[in-house]
């Protein structure tokens, strides 16, 4: 589904990721770990489109993307759910989940608007509040919900369990399965490396840019030298 080929994400003289190859398989999640500084989020943003790539190709369906907009590759079903959740707190939740619909023109909205609050009572609930009355962890659902709207088969997530309560990062994780199940692919970036391998079928660690790893999750996951040197044995 998603092949990346030596990638390249430079900010001025800092390389940020450098000749990467990785790939994601239909139907797949793929976990990418690594330390902070390790490139992971310019990752993200270069497969989103944000920011701009200095080498490499980025390939999804067998399309080329690497030049595409944003909003092209949000059509051809790659949305990103970025760290920090970015919702609109002077909106109301209901706005929000709109606004991942801004690329559709189709008659189905409103459908799986419907969808999505039956998968999330909490937000049902308070679709015509200011989504900045949520919690941290309903305002993660509020972002997933929204990149739902979009209608991905790939949904990005960057560190989506960041700050949230241990009842919610279960929440999180066992959504995350539902997703999959429903045939959605993932590709997550996390600092809670156990339950992120846990979930994966496949990983890839990078160092300063670089992949130092890849290898099946259960493999990832019993190598100590690896949650020892970077993963902070977490
Ligand atoms: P973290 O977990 O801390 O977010 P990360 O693995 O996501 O780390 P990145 O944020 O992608 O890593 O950063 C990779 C490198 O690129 C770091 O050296 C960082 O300082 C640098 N970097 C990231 N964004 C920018 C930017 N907008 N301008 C310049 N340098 C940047």
């Amino acid at each position: 589904m998603l092949e990346v080929e030596a990638l390249n994400v430079t900010y001025g003289r800092t390389r940020a990721v450098q000749s990467l190859d990785m790939t994601v398989g239909d139907n797949e999640v793929v976990t990418v770990l690594g330390s902070n500084g390790a490139g992971k989020t310019s990752l993200l943003r270069a497969l989103q489109g944000a920011v701009g790539t200095s080498g490499g190709r980025i390939v999804f369906d067998g399309k080329d993307m690497t030049s595409k907009s944003p909003a092209a590759r949000v059509k051809a079903g790659m949305v990103l759910v970025p760290e920090g959740r970015q919702i609109f707190v002077s909106m109301t939740v209901n706005e929000n989940l709109l606004m991942g619909a801004y690329l559709r023109r189709d008659d189905n909205i409103e459908k799986d608007l419907t969808e999505i609050y039956d998968r999330f009572p909490n937000l049902a609930e308070r679709r015509h509040m200011s989504a900045k009355t949520l919690s941290g962890g309903e305002q993660q659902m509020l972002a997933i919900g929204r990149a739902l709207v979009g209608r991905p088969r790939l949904i990005m997530l960057d560190e989506p369990s960041l700050g949230l309560s241990p009842l919610y990062v279960d929440r999180l994780f066992n959504l995350l399965g539902e997703l999959n199940k429903d045939g959605i692919a993932i590709l997550l970036v996390e600092q809670n490396t156990s339950m992120a391998l846990d979930i994966a079928s496949r990983g890839y660690v990078l160092e300063l840019g670089r992949k130092v790893l890849e290898d099946q999750a259960e493999a990832l996951a019993t190598n100590t030298a690896l949650t020892e040197a970077y993963l902070g044995g977490s």
